[in-house]
């Protein structure tokens, strides 16, 4: 029987495999270095988790969800998002809050496959819990737009906006709901609905006479008390003072219940139709909601799918692998081939060798097949003076070499490139 892999999954296999390695390495050093820790969670949590906090009104709980019951009767639900197991578990193993947390994971959410949009994908994220300052707002938008410039994706745009709070949300929901009321007839049977349990869900609707009628609603930003308004310069004042390039969006809303005041959204324009490649904001609430002390918190998800397709078309080569493959010319060779492979491996360079006795020849096409760059080669000459040829891949070059030589040159590209 042939097995196909699920809609909306994908496998990653070399050498993409290695891209997306590189991908999320390369994020954590950037996580690091703005003082966030990992941490991981379970893929999946009891349902009610998510239902609390990503919210009832959206999209993701009401469509979305892979919720099952196990064999105990248990309602659980695989992550469609990492940030309410992440409260939840700050909150059940008691962590000293403030505290700066990243995760590198899964998520699952049932929707309609296209490019760049899978039913399991994978996100980054951040979450900075008990930091209410504007600064930490930019802080992590900037440290998005530097992850995304380090991995040599120049056309992302990031969009900021400012959806108000507890204070001054329930007033302009009303004020966007009479507005949407006036109008109701136009709007799509959706956004019928969203209009009554939530109005800001509209923003989200992709109908064209629903967006042309939003053209027109009163907008957030426009509608912020002092405090939230107040704090919306501030987080642009410190974008601009850390250089950050950013594009004012007032009809973004992001799609999740939780958030407030900052709301925030990478963009690519050379992705496709699904263009966002992440996206987060405020959420001063959420940790309150889940049972826990007032914590002000700030966070971001970004598509890992959507980084790499964005990636793929920069210049800058995301993986470059120096696997070498040691040659045994004979049998006569084989086992002074194992020292060398042995002595590659603990200088911290990536080998690989053949122990099926295949001939020179078929030896060259696994070490081509495995995606190697050096074949380092052994024969009966080589073996009497003690030396190894180097044969680069890439160029066809090759070189005799001191073994010590060879070990000294592949250990520094190694660590070089490890930098
Ligand atoms: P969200 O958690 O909905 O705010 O999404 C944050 C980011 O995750 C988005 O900007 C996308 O880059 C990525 N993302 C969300 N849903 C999907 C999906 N179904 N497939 C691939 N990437 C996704």
């Amino acid at each position: 029987m042939k097995h196909t892999r699920p809609k909306g999954t994908r496998d990653f296999l070399p050498p993409e495999s290695a891209r997306k390695q590189r991908a999320e390495a390369v994020f954590r050093r950037c996580a690091e270095l703005y003082g966030f820790q990992e941490a991981v969670t379970p893929t999946f949590e009891h349902t009610e988790v998510f239902v609390k906090s990503s919210g009832v009104t959206s999209d993701v709980v009401t469509k979305e969800m892979y919720t099952f019951k196990d064999r105990s009767e248990r309602e659980l639900t695989l992550r469609p998002e990492g940030t309410p197991g992440l409260v939840r578990a700050i909150l059940e193993n008691g962590l000293r809050i403030p505290c700066r947390l990243y995760y590198v994971g899964p998520m699952f959410r049932y929707n309609r496959p296209q490019k760049g949009r899978y039913r399991e994908f994978y996100q980054l994220g951040v979450e900075s819990f008990g930091e209410a300052g504007p600064e930490v707002d930019a802080e992590v938008i900037a440290l998005g737009a530097e992850f995304f410039g380090a991995l040599g994706i120049r056309d992302c745009e990031t969009q900021v906006n400012s959806i108000g709070c507890r204070a001054c949300r329930p007033q302009y929901h009303e004020q966007l709901k009479r507005f949407l009321t006036e109008r109701s007839s136009e709007l799509c049977p959706e956004c019928r609905t969203r209009m009554e349990q939530n109005p800001l869900r509209t923003f989200d609707c992709k109908n064209e006479t629903c967006q042309a009628i939003l053209g027109n609603a009163p907008k957030p930003k426009d509608n912020l008390c002092s405090a939230c308004a107040e704090h919306f310069q501030a987080v642009l004042a410190a974008l601009r003072a850390r250089d950050v390039k950013f594009a004012l969006n007032d009809r973004m809303v992001r799609g999740l219940d939780y958030y407030s005041r900052t709301a925030f959204e990478y963009i690519s324009r050379t992705i496709g139709a699904q263009d966002s490649l992440g996206g987060g904001g405020r959420y001063d609430y959420l940790v309150e909601d889940f049972g826990g002390p007032a914590t002000p918190a700030v966070g971001f998800a970004l598509g890992e799918e959507r980084a790499l397709l964005a990636a793929e078309q920069s210049d800058k080569p995301v993986v470059s692998r120096r696997l070498v493959f040691v040659i045994a010319m004979s049998d006569g060779e084989r086992a002074a081939a194992g020292e060398l492979l042995a002595e590659l491996r603990k200088a911290g360079v990536p080998a690989q060798m053949d122990y099926d006795h295949r001939k020179p020849k078929a030896q060259f096409r696994s070490a081509d097949n495995a995606g190697a760059q050096y074949c380092a080669i052994l024969g009966e000459r080589e073996l009497a003076q003690g030396l190894v040829s180097l044969k680069d891949l890439t160029t066809g070059e090759q070189q005799e070499l001191k073994r010590t030589e060879l070990l000294a040159r592949l250990a520094g590209q190694q660590m070089a490139d490890s930098r």
